[in-house]
């Protein structure tokens, strides 16, 4: 397995991102990292998620699996033409958050069998037995990938 990196997203919002309907990370710091992110759902889910991403149109599952890697994704630009404008200024659809650094995926799959793992903050890269899991899923992936938002040109 290459050195992928994993950020850790709390569900609902996880569920959101793996179902193709959500192609924005909203993250308040920004990175250099480009490339496949391994999606992490957080042991913690943030329950007043389920509500907002209703009134978005996408009907999230009542319990998303929790503290586990569920898939990849390409991490493909980190856009920050918000700040000091309007939201909406920027090209990145209705789920970017004004004063965030919108994180654009493309390529969302999803694995056959979730990885359990505790996850952590920042952007981490698994060990040991978690990575070889995470190898053996992205090895059989059979997914369809999803279309996501593509970088600026
Ligand atoms: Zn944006």
């Amino acid at each position: 397995m290459r050195n992928y990196r994993a950020l850790s997203i709390k569900q609902p919002w996880l569920a959101a991102i793996l179902s193709g309907w959500k192609p924005v990370e909203n993250r308040t710091w920004d990175t250099s990292y480009r490339g496949p992110l391994l999606l992490h759902a957080s042991a913690r889910i943030d329950p007043d998620g389920f509500d907002v991403i209703r009134r978005m149109d996408y009907r999230p599952p009542a319990k998303p699996p929790v503290a586990a890697i569920l898939g990849v994704a390409e991490l493909v630009d980190v856009c920050d033409a918000v700040w000091g404008d309007r939201p909406g200024f920027c090209s990145c659809g209705p789920w970017a958050m004004f004063g965030q650094y919108h994180w654009r995926l493309a390529t969302v799959r999803t694995f056959t069998n979730p990885v359990p793992a505790k996850g952590a903050l920042g952007l981490w890269a698994p060990t040991g037995d978690v990575a070889a899991a995470v190898g053996r899923e992205l090895a059989n992936m059979t997914g369809r990938p999803c279309e996501g938002v593509a970088p600026d040109a």
